[in-house]
């Protein structure tokens, strides 16, 4: 049993209201139980909603917004569900602010080195974070 991005598995939860379904992770539920979570929602956030970005130790929007607190709340909800579970491995989408593993999009979109605020503590908590790139 594994936590994964809810977006990959076809939710509509990204921030323009869309997915990011992938076939990967479609034929992944064959063999694999995938928990889907949107560390973004879980925080609170609707969908649609503004993009946002890691700046520092904030996480802002596009206008300007301080929306730290929902992505940690977030990413707090996520590890509870990964306790809850036992689960010691999650997939997450690569690029997210919340959930991206070794990149993340900067202020000036463009994607560069980093990782998100969901994957981030789930790491710190000896939780293995893969992307959808690295199945
Ligand atoms: Fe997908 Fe994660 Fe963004 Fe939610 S927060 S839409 S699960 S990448």
């Amino acid at each position: 049993m594994k936590l994964c991005s809810a977006c990959l598995l076809g939710i509509k939860c990204r921030y323009d209201g869309k997915s990011n379904l992938n076939k990967k992770i479609i034929r992944l539920l064959k063999k694999e139980i995938l928990i889907p979570v949107c560390p973004e929602q879980l925080g609170g956030l609707p969908t649609p909603r503004e993009p946002a970005c890691v700046n520092g130790k904030k996480v802002v929007t596009e206008s300007g917004k301080d929306v730290t607190k929902n992505f940690k709340r977030g990413a707090e909800a996520v590890l509870r569900i990964a306790k809850l579970y036992g689960i010691k491995e999650a997939i997450m989408k690569q690029g997210s602010p919340s959930c991206g593993s070794k990149k993340i999009y900067s202020v000036s979109k463009k994607l560069i080195k980093g990782i998100g605020i969901t994957a981030k503590l789930l790491k710190k908590n000896g939780i293995k974070v893969i992307s959808e790139e690295e199945l």
